[in-house]
């Protein structure tokens, strides 16, 4: 089975073109437009890996992230934290957070799929 991976992005045109490079790579792809529905699409389908904007309306991504990280049904999924710009900071924010690695919009897919196959392995691998 090919590994689920949510995506939470406000951004349509940032979300619509993730999803469908993450696809032709062989994922599933969930989609959520904030924080909050973030945190529901995790609960309800239980994705293999969140990838969190962390600019987000409602529930920003920080919070999520904290609220998915203290939550002991949803706390095992990976979180990699994207944020827009590259602040030294925002990477010890992130892991602060609860995320497990962090990477930068805008997206460059090759070093992105790196970081998630390094906490799921690569699609078409067997999964756990
Ligand atoms: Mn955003």
């Amino acid at each position: 089975m090919n590994p689920t991976v949510l995506i939470v992005e406000d951004n349509e045109m940032n979300r619509d073109m993730l999803s469908r490079r993450l696809e032709r790579k062989g994922y599933e792809v969930l989609i959520a437009v904030d924080g909050e529905h973030g945190i529901e699409v995790a609960r309800e389908r239980m994705p293999d890996l969140i990838l969190m904007d962390m600019s987000l309306p409602v529930v920003d991504g920080w919070e999520a992230t904290r609220r998915l990280k203290a939550d002991a049904a949803l706390q095992h999924i990976p979180i990699i934290a994207l944020t827009a710009h590259a602040m030294a900071n925002d990477r010890d924010k992130a892991l602060e957070a609860g995320c497990d690695d962090y990477d930068t919009k805008p997206i460059e897919l090759p070093r992105l799929l790196a970081k998630m196959e390094a906490l799921i392995g690569t699609p078409g691998e067997n999964q756990a």
